[in-house]
Formats: structure tokens, sequence, C-alpha cells
């Protein structure tokens, strides 16, 4: 079995295992998870991956959005792969525990937007987690988000999980963080 490396090294092996010889898939899906990638600007990876890599960044590269796969960013063709580990900042829609990102503009994290929704329960709807938390209002996605792109539709995620904790009524609210 051939082994999957990010472009500092770091084993994507476990890949290989979920999706056996995709690493020969289309040169738009993910080489380790296999899902379609959304295509990237150089511009926006230059803001994301970590100093020592930017000599491997380029155009022509996709954004794995897959939450469980290691992999940010894939060009099959080149076969570079960056992971996680690779970046110098979190990404989001990867990450699990607390801070996770969801509006890079403004920095507002899910955290921010559960507390906003069950805690003060003051928002209902898109506009009102705008208005209230500055999330989806910014206008810098292309440079500041790793996907390149709105975070409307995490903030919405979010939103639907607030709301559905709010509706379930009483006990601890968990608002993604964790202490050990
Ligand atoms: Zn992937």
């Amino acid at each position: 079995m051939r082994r999957l490396l990010s472009v500092s090294g770091v084993n994507l092996g476990a890949c290989d295992a979920q999706s056996p010889g995709s690493i020969h898939a289309q040169a738009d899906m993910c080489g380790c998870c296999g899902a379609v990638g959304l295509p990237v600007l150089a511009l926006t990876m230059r803001n994301m991956v970590r100093d020592d890599l930017q000599s491997l960044v380029d155009e022509g590269f996709r954004f794995c959005s897959t939450p469980e796969c290691q992999v940010v960013y894939f060009d099959n063709g080149s076969r570079r792969y960056f992971s996680k580990a690779d970046l110098k900042v979190r990404v989001g829609i990867k990450e699990t525990e607390h801070p996770v990102p969801v509006c890079y503009c403004l920095g507002v994290t899910e955290a921010d937007i559960l507390r906003a929704i069950v805690e003060n329960g003051c928002c209902n709807t898109l506009e009102d987690v705008k208005h209230y938390t500055g999330a989806r209002t910014g206008r810098e996605c292309r440079l500041k988000n790793p996907s390149g792109r709105c975070c409307e539709a995490h903030v919405r995620s979010v939103i639907e999980r607030g709301l559905a904790v709010r509706r379930a009524g009483k006990g601890h609210v968990r608002t993604g963080q964790t202490h050990e």
C-alpha cells in the first residue's frame, strides 16, 4: 500500500484504508477521503499555510471540506497534500474542540454563536446572529477563511444546533468548550 504523506511528512496513511487506491482518483477529488474539493486561490492559501511551507503553495489546489478528513488543501497532480498540521490557522469545520472558528473576518467562534442562542436566548435567525455576534458580516472571506468562501453555511449549521439545544430545554449547555 502506498503511503499518503502531507507536504511536511505527516502520514495520512489512514486515508488509504478508507478509500483504497483513491490517490489515483480524479483531479477534483480529495486523495484522502474522496470528496470533491472546492477550488481555492493561492492567495487564500498563502494566508493559511505555515511559513516554512509557503514555497509549495500554487494555483490549482482544492479545499477538502470533509470534517473528519485531515487534508485541507490538495493537488493530486503534484501529489501535494496540506494537512491541518501544515497550517497556522485552525480550520473550523475540521475542529471539534474549542475554539472552533466560524467567521474568520470577525473572529466569531461556535461557542460565541451557541452562547448567544442558548444562554442569552437572543437569537433565532441568521439575521439575529449577524446583528448580535457579527458573524457572517465580514467581507474578507477570500483572504481570511481557509476555504476562501463565505462562512454562511457553517453559521447556519451552528444556529440549527443551538436552536435544537434550546428547544430541548433545561440542562447543561455545551458550547464546545472543553475543560480537562
Ligand atoms: Zn479529504
